[in-house]
Order: C-alpha cells, then structure tokens, then sequence
C-alpha cells in the first residue's frame, strides 16, 4: 500500500468515524510555526496548542491531521535506526474536551487491526503489544477490554516513556503505545509482563513503536526533569492527542526493512546508487547508513526550503545548511565529486510533490536555494581539501602518524571543514587525527562563545530556540546545540 494510501485512509477513519464522531480533517501547518520552544513543529498536537492549553476555543471538539514534522535532535540516529527521519509525517487524532481513553483506544486499534480489504492496516494482532503508563490502571482495565488481551500481554513503562508533558507546567498526562513486533530477528526474546519501567534499548528496533496515545489528564505545577514533576490535579477538560509515525507503518504494510526504503523514499536511493555507482544493501554498512541518510536530508531540507527556512548560520538556517552539506558528503563518501542536488532533489520532488502541490508550485527557489547551497559547500571543500593535503603531506614527511588537533580545529573553523570528514580523509592517508587535542580546542572556543554571550544581553534568542525541551511529545530530547551543529558540518 502507497504512502498516499495510508495517509488517506487514516484521515478517513476518524473523519468518517461514527461512534465517537467524525473528526474535521486539518491540514498540516507549515513547520514553521512560531513556538517559542520549537525551532521546527515536531509533533502532530503543536498547531492546536491553543486549544490544549485553554487559550483559543476550538472550532471542531474532535480534529484529525498528517503534520509535517522535523526533529532535529534525531539527526543522529538517521539511517542508522530503523525508524527516525529528520521530517516525518505524524498522523493524528485529537479530542479537545471531548472522547477521552476508551475512544481513543478503541479507534486505535480498531485501523491497526481491521483487515486490509475493509480500509484498515491489517497488523497480526499476535504481534502487537500495546503498552500502559505503570501507574495508569484505567488504561490497562481498557486495553483488556478493548482488545480482549490478557494482562500479561500489556507492557508497563514508567514516566521516560509513557508520561507526557510539555517540559513546563501546565497539561500532562499518561501515554499508551502500540508497539509491533518485528520477530526474533531483530532482537532478544522478551517477556512483556516484566518489561519495563524503561525499554529496553536491544528491543527498540524489534518493537517498533507506531503510536503513541497521549491522555491530557492533569495540571502540572513544576516539571525537573520527565521523571520528576509535581501533579496538582486533574484538568477541568480532559483531552486526547495521538501520533502515528506514517513512514513506520508504511514500512511494515510495503514489508520493508526501514523508513527509508519506502515508496516515496526510495526513489532517491535509487537515484544516488545510479550516481555513485555503488550499491545499497551490498553488504557496506558505512555505506548503506550514507544512502539513508541522503534520502532523509535531501528530503527535509527540501521541505523546510519549501516552508520558507534559507541556510544561514544560526537558528532554523543552520539546521538547514548543515542537512544539506550532510547530504551532499555522503554522497561524497559514497564516491561522487560532482553536484549531485540537482539531480536528488526533484525525484524527491516528484515523490513529496503528489502531497504538497507547493514543492511544485515553488519550484523554482527551492531549487535555486538548494544548489546555491551546494555550490557555496564545494567552494569549502575545494578550498579545505588543499589545507588537508598541505598539513598530511607534513605530517608525512615528518615520519608522523597523527595529524594534529590544531589543524583539524583550523580546518574546521578556518574552512567550515566538518570533523568527520578530516578523520576520514586522514584514514584514506593512513593517518590518524589527535581527536582529543581537537575536541579540547572546539570546547575552548564554546567557553569563550559562551563567555560572549553571557556578555550580550539579548542575544540569547537562539540559544532558546534551540531548547527544544517543550518538544511536544514528551520525547526528553536535549540538543546539544550549535556547537554539536557545527561539529557536523
Ligand atoms: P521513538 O521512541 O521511536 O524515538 P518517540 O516516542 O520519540 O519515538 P513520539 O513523540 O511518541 O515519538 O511521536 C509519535 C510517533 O511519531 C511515534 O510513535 C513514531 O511512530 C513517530 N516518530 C517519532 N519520531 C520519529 C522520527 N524521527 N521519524 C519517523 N517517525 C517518528
Ligand atoms: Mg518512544
Ligand atoms: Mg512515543
Ligand atoms: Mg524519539
């Protein structure tokens, strides 16, 4: 089943929905909407805030959306999970002061399990093992219910996963997750009775989290930390905000491997196997992990171009520029010198294009800023590289085996040169880079940029910006900010 498909049929099936009621299908908002804690929208709930938060009265008590999403903090893990892209889709339901768990449950698992032909996901439901925020025996009460499971088969998590709050006080409430089990081949046995209060990191890829349910129950009065918060009571509304990561089920329902693979994925791996010349799953690793990761960055910084985001070097235009170079060395990684945007980005295009008509519409600066963007880092790379051969040639000629922390930390702030790119091109030489002395002079420079920030009132905005600790999911996410950023490249 396409992308389209699902995305289709999950609108559907809350906006056709008669024993809660129909749900007024909302566009997905631009990712850049202004949030002070958000430099990117990164769940389905942030457009309708204002409505959780008791600010706005919403217009609809029940509302269903595909939201357009980017978690940067994720960078990291793409293409080397599974399941974590830096855009996403998030398919969700909402219930402003209206249904609450059983309706929730119920129409959850109503699609994942109702039969492919009757407009559902089809999912075996000896495979899907939904979870329970420990301390939350209604929950569990209406799973058994519900589903007809018996206890053994509900996970208990405790507060890291199935607690939600905003970071700051205000709603928070419990979470349950339908979680699938991809078989033995992706990780240990287990047994889902004593599971928990955290899960287990080897089970994480065998047990793909597809959806979270999160029920707005209380008033928050201080949260430390996602384990730690003061609960002063329950909320006057009680409310319903979901998430369903549209590529995982995509994934599962087109039986691929990863998020990365799929229908409006691929094609772009395709593309880059046909540039490098080199295969994907051909047994590299290194490699496979770069094409992933050209699909998923060509794709968000398509996206975020498309929402209005330029390269620059703080803020949303450094996440921009630093997804975009990355895209761009991998394929050098990979083995391609020449621009390569220009031939990625439309079968992204073409793909992204049949939902969001924009891509289309706006074509002609998305691309214009793409491949600006490329030229400006091929300009870096031709002007680094003839650095990096100087210093490897002393190094060389001097009988040495390491190249010296100063110089990566010249060709890193001199050049724009990311690390990981000296250490590799250094491997290439059979050298080796002093990692240490480098990181030591990277952490001067962030004492010293700190020291002048501290010294800047005022200049703090992005530095807030990039706390996305109010991520809206719950996901405690701490992102180590421009410095990590710029150690990327
Ligand atoms: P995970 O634990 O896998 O990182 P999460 O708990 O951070 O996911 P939620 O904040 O609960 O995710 O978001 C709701 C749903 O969105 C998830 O259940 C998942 O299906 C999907 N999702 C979350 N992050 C990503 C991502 N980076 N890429 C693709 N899908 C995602
Ligand atoms: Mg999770
Ligand atoms: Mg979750
Ligand atoms: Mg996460």
């Amino acid at each position: 089943m396409d992308t389209a498909e699902i995305r289709r049929r999950f609108l559907a099936h809350f906006e056709q929905n008669t024993t809660v009621g129909g749900h007024a299908a909302v566009p997905s908002a631009s990712l850049l909407l202004d949030d002070p804690n958000l430099l990117f929208v990164n769940a389905g709930m942030v457009p309708f805030k204002p409505y959780f938060l008791g600010q706005e009265t919403p217009p609809y008590p029940r509302a269903t959306s595909v939201q357009k999403c980017v978690r940067t903090p994720d960078i990291e893990d793409v293409g080397k999970t599974t399941r974590h892209g830096t855009f996403f889709e998030m398919c969700g339901n909402f219930s402003f002061g209206d249904y609450f768990k059983e309706g929730a449950i119920e129409l959850a698992w109503d699609l994942v399990t109702k039969p492919l032909a009757d407009g559902g996901w089809g999912l075996e439901e000896s495979r899907l093992y939904p979870s329970v925020y420990a301390d939350d025996p209604e929950a569990m009460a209406l799973w058994k219910k519900v589903t007809g499971l018996p206890e053994e088969r509900i996970l208990r998590l405790g507060k890291r996963e199935n607690y939600w709050s905003m970071g700051v006080p205000g709603p928070g409430g419990p979470c349950s997750e339908i979680l699938y089990d991809r078989g033995s081949s992706y990780g240990p046995d287990f047994d889902p009775a004593s599971l928990g209060p955290d899960m287990p990191v080897d089970l994480e890829d065998r047990l793909l989290e597809i959806w979270n349910l999160v029920f707005m129950q209380e008033e928050l009065s201080a949260v430390r930390s996602k384990e730690d918060f003061d609960v002063v009571g329950p909320l006057p509304k009680k409310n319903i905000d979901t998430g369903m990561g549209l590529e995982r089920v995509a994934f599962l329902l087109q039986g691929r491997e990863n998020m990365y693979d799929i229908d409006v994925m691929f094609p772009v791996i395709e593309k880059a196997q046909e540039l490098s010349g080199r295969r994907y799953e051909a047994g590299n690793h290194d490699d496979d992990v770069r094409f992933r990761v050209v699909a998923d960055h060509v794709r968000s910084s398509m996206m975020l171009i498309g929402d209005g985001v330029t390269p620059g070097n703080e803020g949303r235009g450094y996440v921009l520029r630093r997804l975009l170079r990355r895209a761009v060395r991998s394929m050098r990684l990979l083995g391609c010198e020449d621009r390569v945007l220009p031939e990625l980005m439309p079968v992204s295009r073409d793909k992204m294009g049949e939902t969001y008509d924009n891509l289309h519409r706006d074509w002609d600066r998305i691309s214009t800023v793409a491949y600006a963007e490329e030229d400006a880092f091929r300009q870096t790379l031709r002007s680094g590289t003839q650095i990096f051969d100087l210093a490897t040639t002393e190094v060389k000629n001097t009988g040495g085996t390491v190249l010296p922390g100063e110089r990566a930390f010249a060709l890193h702030d001199t050049y724009g040169f990311p690390i990981d790119l000296t250490l590799e091109m250094a491997a290439e030489q059979g050298l080796q880079v002093d990692e240490d002395g480098f990181r030591r002079l990277m952490q001067e420079q962030r004492d010293r940029a700190k020291a002048d920030a501290k010294a800047k009132k005022g200049a703090h905005r992005d530095a807030a910006a990039y706390r996305e600790v109010a991520d809206a999911m719950g996901a405690a996410v701490q992102f180590t900010g421009y410095d990590t950023v710029v150690d990327e490249g």
